[in-house]
């Protein structure tokens, strides 16, 4: 099918460079790791691909594991590219991730050369594609020698198979060993995939500043802390949400009277903002100068278009990023 899209889209949304390198992306990608395997709705899928390339979102995140079932979405990725946005593969970075679980016996999940290799041909199966642009190792191995991951990596880049690398859930210790033996083989990371949100802020202490001075890109996950930084658990847990799924990723939990009670105080900040509380979460993720792009999920158009309205009101003040700092230390 030949879609028409905002033929505007490139000069609504904004771009960011990542790191010190040759790649914008948007302020605002996608990632599909709830809500696009076969266990979701297929048209609301596709919806949601189509509205988000049409508001200029040119960057979606996937991994060998995100479904489920584990690899459902990169398949469903892979129809909804081959029958309608194969024309705008060259714009598009697509990016898939390997380390988690994916099959039985040793080389199932983690950081050999074995299941790394092996798992990237599957994914590039699924999403019947050539290459990916950007291929992350999803998480550090504390079993397998770190030189025997990053040249596979460099491998991987050198057989064309991805464009780029990238690493996610790396503390700053490792990311810096890593980018030792990256650079040395010739194949330089192009970005870090944390998780970074008013509630998790790990990355502010050390990471950022790793990254900042080796020219490397960030993209956070996971900024709306998973939706609790919107205004849809204050009273309660909704029927259609994240935490009321089966398949979700969200305990309920994890929403406890005190977390209720800050979301409620923050969303107060927003309204003053004429912003709702998940555009203020993702303006303060995108405060830092070195954070390219922040990674959102969505359930439908909707949150997309809400989402990306973030970007019309970018600015923030010393005294609103105070009051937060208080809101979030009670
Ligand atoms: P978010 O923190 O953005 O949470 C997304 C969820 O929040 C949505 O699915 C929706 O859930 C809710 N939501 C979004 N917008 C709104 C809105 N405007 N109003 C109300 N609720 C809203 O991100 P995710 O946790 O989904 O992570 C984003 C991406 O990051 C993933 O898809 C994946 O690509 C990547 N990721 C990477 C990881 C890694 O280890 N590298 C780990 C986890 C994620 P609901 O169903 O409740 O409506």
């Amino acid at each position: 099918m030949t879609l028409n899209f905002n033929e505007n889209r490139y000069n609504e949304m904004i771009y960011r460079k990542c790191g010190r390198s040759g790649i914008h992306l948007p302020l605002i990608s996608l990632g599909l790791w709830h809500n696009f395997g076969d266990v979701d709705d297929f048209e609301n899928a596709k919806s949601m691909i189509f509205k988000s390339f049409d508001l200029g979102i040119t960057h979606f995140d996937l991994a060998n594991n995100y479904g489920p079932s584990p690899g459902s979405a990169e398949r469903n990725f892979g129809k909804i590219l081959k029958e309608d946005l194969y024309n705008h593969r060259d714009e598009l970075i697509i990016s898939t991730k390997v380390g988690y679980l994916m099959w039985d016996g040793p080389y199932g999940e983690w950081g050999s050369r074995k299941h790394m290799i092996a798992s990237l041909d599957q994914s590039l199966k699924r999403l019947q594609l050539d290459y990916v642009d950007v291929f992350y190792h999803h998480r550090p191995d504390p079993d397998t020698p770190l030189e025997e991951t990053m040249m596979t990596l460099d491998h991987i880049v050198r057989q064309g198979k991805a464009l780029y690398v990238g690493l996610s859930n790396y503390d700053h210790i490792q990311t810096e060993k890593a980018v030792k033996i990256l650079n040395e083989l010739g194949t330089p990371i192009l970005i870090h995939q944390p998780k970074y949100n008013m509630f998790t802020r790990w990355i502010e202490s050390d990471l950022l500043s790793v990254l900042e001075d080796k020219g490397i890109g960030c993209i956070s996950f996971s900024p709306l802390a998973q939706g609790m930084l919107t205004d849809k658990y204050i009273n309660g847990i909704p029927a259609d949400s994240r935490a009321a799924n089966k398949h979700g990723f969200l305990q309920p939990e994890a929403i406890t009277k005190s977390a209720v009670a800050k979301i409620k105080k923050l969303n107060k900040v927003a309204q003053e903002r004429d912003q709702t509380l998940a555009q203020l979460a993702l303006v303060w993720n995108l405060r830092n100068k070195g954070m390219t792009s922040v990674l959102i999920g969505a359930r439908s158009v909707r949150q997309i278009e809400e989402n990306i309205n973030s970007i019309n009101n970018l600015e923030i003040s010393e005294e609103e990023l105070k009051t937060i700092d208080e809101i979030l230390s009670e």
